[in-house]
C-alpha cells in the first residue's frame, strides 16, 4: 500500500488576521489541529509574539472578544515551522510558545 504523499513542505500557508475578528475565528474553528501566533502591534510585550494552539481556548473565547481589533493581531497557520518562521521575519523576534498549550 502506498502512502499518500500530498502533505506539502515548506509550502504551508500563513493567514493574517487584522480588524478581522470574524475570519479570525472562523480559521480557529475550522483548523482545531493549527496554531495562532498572537502578535503586539508595537512589539514591545516581553515574551510576544506568542504562539498557541488553536485549541487553547483564551484564543477565541466569546468573553474575550476583540481579538485582532485591539493592540493584537494574529497570524494563523496548520504549519508551526511555517508560523514560527513567518512571525520571526514580519516581528524581527523569536516567538514564545505559550506555556500552557504549548
Ligand atoms: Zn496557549
Amino acid at each position: 500500500m502506498s502512502r499518500a504523499s500530498g502533505k506539502h513542505r515548506g509550502a504551508a500557508s500563513v493567514e493574517f488576521f487584522d480588524v478581522d475578528d470574524q475570519s479570525y475565528l472562523d480559521w480557529v474553528q475550522s483548523h482545531p489541529e493549527g496554531y495562532i501566533a498572537n502578535v503586539d502591534r508595537m512589539v514591545k510585550v516581553p515574551d510576544y509574539p506568542m504562539i498557541h494552539r488553536a485549541t487553547h481556548g483564551l484564543l477565541s473565547s466569546a468573553k474575550i472578544g476583540n481579538f485582532t481589533a485591539g493592540d493584537y493581531v494574529k497570524y494563523c497557520s496548520t504549519d508551526l515551522d511555517a508560523l514560527r518562521a513567518w512571525v520571526e521575519f514580519v516581528c524581527g523576534r523569536v516567538a514564545t510558545r505559550c506555556g500552557q498549550c504549548m
